[in-house]
């Protein structure tokens, strides 16, 4: 909607069907928290008022999707619904060959399983986890080349996604071009706080590509947050459609892989997309016995025809308006207070830097963590540490080798919370704010081998054991 003076940024949506959210006192947070090991990861989601963990799989479908839902076609091959799909994401990808699968992930282990191996190189801006773990366990290697100066939690660049493309190049020379297996680019960039990338550096990152004869995969499942980004900060898209900028891109890819829980507004799902026949047919081939017959891949028939039209409402240029804009009001807001965030604000999260919030806190007391617990016990605000908790490692005498940053992430879900429940996030950063000098960091008193964010078990530094309180 066009107005001639900013207003109030109202949900381009009406509610139809609610779901009550619990309210719960302060006293009782903090009692499940401390049931929950002061680890996020192990609350009741029914306990949370705010749960802002992740963007994945956590949007709201809309009346047109839920109406999809219920004329899903469930033929085992050739459904109606894999034909409406099909035919989105031809458009869409202007590729010939669409496999659907259950996740993201599952599209990574077929191509990267085929296209990996011992002695193989993956290049990227930033491989996302999932994405990164596909390929190791392949053997193979996979390598982020972000420009330094997009490491600067302050500096603003407005593609701070792109990937650094004199490195690449150094890499290939380095690595000898056949054992480059591919060349991935994740748009928007996620681990990389959901930055984006332009036109400008994917075009550039093809012309590496064809010059040495090299597959380019875009991992694009926020493509079209990326292409509002591209609209109105590269010059010569002022007047295109977010559709038409997102289709321009993914026509530069030989291969684009999607979690549709993230654009694609879906619980669950997802694709993989290529321009190869010889390749299709190997990556067809583990899709039959890994995930279903060609035509449903991991995906019900349902659930095909909610992608369908996710497909086409996320590049709706109010959706789109809403999504980023919405997402920026929390980053400024808080940056207002004086929360140190990380700029500019990306597309789907915001990211706090907690060291700079609780200085007094060392970095072997995760100052990450302080944050994510004292949003849930102050606010009941879920969130994740995206610092030495997650990414830490060991020396070999146990002395933690921190991160490079102690980041808090602050995901939003798709058209799920509206402006006030916003609002009500900021002020309980003013409690946050009014309390950070008290603030104690936690010790961990147990942790899984791998991954260990999502089971670990904390202590809070200074207080009577809490174990007798558990018990
Ligand atoms: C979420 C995500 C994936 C993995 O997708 P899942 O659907 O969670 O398996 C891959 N790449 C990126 C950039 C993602 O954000």
């Amino acid at each position: 909607m066009q107005t001639s003076k900013p207003r109030v940024l109202a949900e381009p949506f009406k509610i139809k069907m609610v779901e009550p959210l619990k309210v719960t006192t302060e006293a009782y947070r903090t009692e499940v928290l401390n049931k929950a090991h002061f680890n996020p990861f192990l609350l009741r989601a029914d306990d949370v008022f705010i749960d802002l963990l992740t963007d994945s799989g956590t949007g709201a479908m809309s009346d047109r999707q839920w109406a999809g839902i219920m004329m899903g076609d469930e033929s085992y091959a050739g459904a109606k619904s894999w034909e409406h799909l099909e035919a989105v994401v031809k458009d869409l990808t202007g590729m010939p060959y669409i496999l659907p699968t259950h996740q993201g992930r599952a599209a990574e282990r077929i191509l990267y399983g085929i296209l990996g191996g011992r002695g193989k190189v993956f290049i990227s801006n930033t491989h996302f986890d999932t994405t990164r773990a596909n390929i190791e366990f392949t053997g193979a290697m996979a390598i982020d080349v972000m420009p330094a100066e997009a490491n600067d939690p302050e500096l603003f660049l407005p593609f701070k996604g792109n990937i650094d493309l004199e490195k690449v190049e150094a890499l290939i020379r380095e690595k000898g071009r056949e054992n480059i297996a591919a060349i991935i680019i994740t748009v928007t960039n996620n681990s990389a706080g959901g930055q984006p990338v332009s036109m400008e550096n994917v075009k550039a990152l093809r012309k590496i590509c064809d010059a040495q004869g090299l597959l380019l995969v875009i991992d694009g499942c926020r493509i079209a947050e990326n292409s509002y980004f591209v609209k109105h900060r590269e010059q010569g898209y002022e007047h295109k459609t977010y559709k038409e900028i997102a289709q321009e891109m993914l026509r530069l890819g030989d291969a684009f892989i999607m979690s549709a829980k993230k654009d694609g507004l879906v619980n669950i799902g997802g694709l993989l997309t290529l321009i190869d026949e010889a390749l299709s047919l190997k990556c067809k081939n583990l899709l039959i016995i890994s995930e279903g017959f060609t035509t449903y891949g991991g995906l019900a028939g349902r659930d095909m025809e909610a992608l369908s039209i996710g497909l086409t409402e996320v590049f709706d240029a109010d959706y789109l308006n809403y999504r980023i804009r919405s997402t920026a009001y929390l980053g400024e807001g808080l940056r207002s207070k004086g929360v140190p965030v990380v700029w500019p604000i990306g597309g789907h999260a915001v990211y706090i830097d907690a060291h700079k919030l609780y200085p007094n806190i060392p970095l072997e007391e995760y100052p990450g963590q302080v944050l994510v617990c004292d949003l849930y016990t102050k606010g009941g605000i879920r969130c994740v540490e995206v610092g030495s908790v997650m990414l830490g490692k060991q020396d070999e005498a146990g002395k933690l080798i921190p991160a490079a940053n102690e980041l808090v992430r602050l995901a939003i879900p798709r058209r799920v919370y509206t402006q006030s429940h916003i609002d009500y996030v900021l002020e309980v950063f003013d409690d946050i704010l009014e309390l950070r000098t008290q603030a104690r960091g936690y010790k961990i008193t147990y942790e899984p081998p791998f991954l260990r964010h999502f089971t670990a078990r904390f202590d809070k530094i200074g207080e009577i054991t809490t174990e007798t309180q558990r018990a």
